[in-house]
């Protein structure tokens, strides 16, 4: 390959569709390697065995202490994190695509300042809602989402490369896919 890796860092408020995003994106480009993150939250019904590690508190920790991640954050009362860079490194294909919130994605950005951070913004707020409260998320969790969503956006909006509003699945993705693409001739 002779250009550098690039690292996409996917984040925005929960409910706004980056996951359903980032699977359309590795889908569609072979050459974007997905990252699976390691959480402490429980599974929901429903969600796919590999959308994470699922994994202890304890066992998060240990890796903690091990230095084992590239970034962790808690989150709403759950650890979540990015397994370390020889993972990165090892990817089998050339372009990384990490879906995480915004603490991690400062902390990615810190230690990789040529990452690509790229914002997802919800059509509405009543949207948003209908979304989280669509997959089976209690009522207070779905509000505490919510709440976090309101201090999370202005920073966000703040450090991102590219703003991106979900409307429209197949709009948005191609929207990101021609950023990467710009990105890949730089
Ligand atoms: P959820 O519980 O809805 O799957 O995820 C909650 C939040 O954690 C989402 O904003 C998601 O993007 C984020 N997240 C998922 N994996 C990671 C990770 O490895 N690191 C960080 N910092 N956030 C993550």
């Amino acid at each position: 390959m002779d250009r550098d890796r690039l690292i996409i860092v996917v984040s925005g408020p929960g409910g706004v569709g980056k996951g359903t995003i980032v699977d359309a994106l590795v889908q569609r480009d072979p050459d974007l390697w997905l990252s699976r993150s390691w959480t402490t939250r429980v599974r929901r019904p429903g969600e796919s065995e590999d959308a994470y590690v699922f994994t202890s508190p304890e066992a998060f920790e240990e890796r903690i202490t091990a230095g084992g991640f590239l970034e962790w954050t808690e989150f709403l009362g759950n650890y979540y994190g990015t397994p370390r860079p020889d993972q990165l490194d090892g990817a089998g294909a050339p372009d990384i695509v990490l879906e995480i919130e915004l603490d991690g994605a400062q902390q990615v950005k810190r230690r990789y300042p040529q990452a690509i951070l790229i914002f997802v913004l919800p059509p509405s707020r009543e949207e948003q809602e209908r979304r989280l409260r669509g997959r089976g998320d209690p009522g207070d969790k779905v509000l505490a989402r919510l709440r976090k969503a309101e201090t999370e956006e202005p920073i966000g909006r703040d450090q991102a490369d590219y703003l991106v509003v979900n409307d429209d699945l197949d709009r948005t993705v191609d929207e990101m896919m021609t950023i990467i693409a710009r990105e890949r001739c730089r």
